[in-house]
């Protein structure tokens, strides 16, 4: 402790002095208990011992009694009486003081603080470390109590333990802190009381340990081990709620794959006995993971031809359908999607439609990683299609046949009459030529009725066009959007057929239009069917359609059938209106005549225009329904 002078006292300094309050005998002077001794041997010899002997023995007399040899010897005893008790009393005294060195030896040697106290607490040893802690010399300690050497807080605690010490008469333990001169310092004091050798308390004795490192080092400790404590906590706290989680994971994936197999099982049993055939594509395996056993029935080839040669489901697709659809199967790697018809080539040499269409699986980050699909065997239905497709050309070519057969005909009957007619008046006429000597004035007659037979039949033939033209139309408020789609629907397998792609870029805000439905129709049919055979006439990709709806005007809304067809030269496109016009094998050269018919009588137009990338586009316009 800064400032506490380390004194060195000497032997006899630090020599405690115990002093007992109560008196024995043994603690007298020797030379008193010699006098005693004496005393008593003289008054013995002088008094006692005559009156005795004159009392027992009265014959005696005076005379005998001789005291003087008697008091000599006693004046001896008691002088070698007091030689020894002398003696005895110094050696006392030395080993006394001998024992109390020693024991002053002893406390010095204590590290801690180590004193003796009086039982008026006043210090009658203390080793260097006790006058460190007073900050004074030793000698300045001894025979001054705790009020004189420590402040008064710290010396009133001391006092008081000092209290119960020589009250209980017990050994007390107690920890303290105290302020010393701004250092706060904690002690640990055990105290105990002194006793003599008759075992009264005469004093108490202590030792003083300064704590206060071991303290802080505790509280530092204390601390290290509640913030241990409390992160193990929080660990245990986390580790539970991992292993709870855990926990339900592990038995929720029990359950998953339970389920998993439970589903695995019902779905090979399904995959199995299906008649299509279940196939799964690894995009990054890049071959067939799996694929169900009608494989083997519908393609004539084993499984595992398929995974030592995966793309042998490829090459038994028909040349003519092989590029397709492998662009298609390079396509679906990305997408995910697959919707194709094709045909194969089995083994035995027949050929089978397969219709195989494939969805995307993905992986948690969104990914497609596979594809699953399901090809179909189609032959029947593609036979029954072919079929119905044959039938209808040929009921198409039959409707034509009898319609060109009544026109013609119908032609021929009303074209009959005004022919005739010209034939008998130019041959009236050519007669007369012939003879020279007619007047050319003769004939004006006969020509001016050829005139109007000519002119006739012209009338016959605007007349039948009229016919067509002025078909009764039941108008009413319509919706063209909802009626090309009906019409598309319609058109379907024929569209399939052709592999040709709808597009449809409706405008769905558009107004209704007034217009005779089944007339809009038929005009659209023309249409579409146009655009299909252009299409299959230019026998290339794209094959697409696109049927686009639009306000033209505030008063008129605009449909365009688009194509991506072989498209027309400048000289058809003068004609395409023209009825018969055709450059079909089998047309007829009546459907944009009478599709052009029909939009006019709608009070609408139709018209043409060749598509700038190929193709070419057929518009019309009619008039929006107001209803107000
Ligand atoms: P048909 O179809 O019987 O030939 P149409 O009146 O419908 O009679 O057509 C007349 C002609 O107009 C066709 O032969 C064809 O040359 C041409 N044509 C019609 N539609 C298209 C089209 N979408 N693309 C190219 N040419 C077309």
């Amino acid at each position: 402790m800064a400032g506490i002078q380390n004194s060195n006292p000497q032997p006899d300094e630090r020599a405690p002095a115990f002093e007992s309050r109560r008196w024995y005998p043994s603690q007298l002077h020797p030379a008193a208990l010699s006098a005693l001794f004496m005393l008593a041997g003289l008054l013995w010899i002088l008094w006692v011992n005559p009156l005795v002997t004159l009392w027992f023995q009265p014959a005696a007399g005076a005379k005998s009694l001789e005291p003087w040899p008697d008091a000599l010897a006693i004046l001896l005893s008691g002088g070698l009486l007091y030689w020894l008790l002398q003696a005895r009393a110094k050696t006392v005294h030395r080993a006394r003081r001998a024992q109390e060195l020693r024991l002053a030896e002893f406390i010095e040697q204590i590290t801690d603080v180590a004193f003796i106290k009086d039982r008026r607490g006043h210090y009658l040893a203390l080793n260097s470390a006790g006058a460190r802690l007073a900050c004074r010399p030793l000698t300045d300690c001894l025979n001054r109590s705790d009020l004189d050497l420590f402040p008064a807080e710290m010396a009133r605690t001391m006092i008081e333990e000092d209290r119960r010490v020589l009250a209980g008469g017990m050994l007390l333990s107690c920890e303290n802190t105290f302020t010393l001169q701004g250092d706060t310092r904690t002690f640990l004091s055990t105290k105990w009381p002194c006793r003599d050798a008759a075992g009264h308390t005469i004093g108490i004795l202590g030792i003083a340990r300064d704590i206060t490192a071991r303290k802080h080092a505790e509280q530092r400790s204390e601390r290290a081990r509640a913030d241990l404590e409390s992160r193990v906590r929080e660990r245990t706290a986390q580790l539970s709620a991992i292993n709870e989680n855990l926990e339900r994971q592990i038995a929720a994936r029990i359950q998953a794959e339970i389920a998993l197999r439970e589903s695995e099982e019902r779905f090979r049993q399904l995959a199995e006995h299906i008649h299509e055939v279940f196939w799964v594509h690894g995009i990054d395996e890049e071959r067939t993971l799996y694929i169900s056993p009608a494989y083997e029935e519908i393609w004539g080839r084993p499984v595992h031809g398929l995974h030592e040669r995966p793309l042998d489901w490829l090459e038994a697709i028909h040349p003519d359908d092989r590029a397709r659809i492998q662009a298609a199967h390079i396509a679906k790697q990305g997408s995910g999607h697959f919707d194709e018809e094709y045909r194969i080539v089995r083994p035995d040499g027949a050929i089978r439609w397969i219709w195989d269409r494939g969805f995307p699986i993905h992986d948690a980050a969104g990914h497609v990683y596979r594809i699953a699909g399901l090809a179909e065997d189609i032959t029947r239905r593609k036979l029954a299609e072919d079929q119905l497709r044959r039938q209808q050309v040929e009921l198409a070519r039959m409707a034509r046949l009898s319609l060109a057969v009544e026109l013609a005909s119908s032609l021929a009957h009303e074209l009959n009459q005004p022919l005739a007619a010209i034939v008998a008046y130019t041959q009236a006429c050519l007669t007369l030529l012939r003879q020279d000597t007619t007047d050319p004035r003769v004939l004006t007659g006969p020509l001016d009725e050829v005139v109007n037979q000519g002119m006739r039949a012209g009338e016959i033939i605007r007349h039948l066009r009229e016919l067509v033209q002025k078909h009764p139309a039941a108008q009413a408020a319509l919706d063209l959007n909802a009626l090309i789609r009906s019409v598309v629907h319609y058109a379907q397998l024929e569209l399939r057929q052709a592999g040709v792609t709808v597009n449809l870029e409706l405008d769905e805000a558009l107004p209704t239009v007034i217009a005779d439905d089944i007339q809009i129709q038929l005009a659209v049919l023309y249409l579409l069917r146009n655009a299909i055979e252009a299409i299959n006439e230019k026998r290339g990709e794209p094959r697409e359609l696109t049927l686009r709806t639009a306000m033209l005007d505030a008063d008129h809304v605009l449909a365009t059938v688009r194509d991506t067809g072989q498209g027309f030269s400048q000289e058809v496109e003068n004609h395409l209106f023209q009825p018969f016009f055709t450059t079909k094998p089998g047309g007829m050269g009546l459907g944009l005549s009478v599709s052009r018919s029909i939009i006019e009588s709608q009070n609408g137009q139709l018209w043409a225009s060749a598509n700038p990338e190929g193709g070419a586009s057929f518009h019309f316009s009619l008039p929006i329904h107001s209803c107000c």
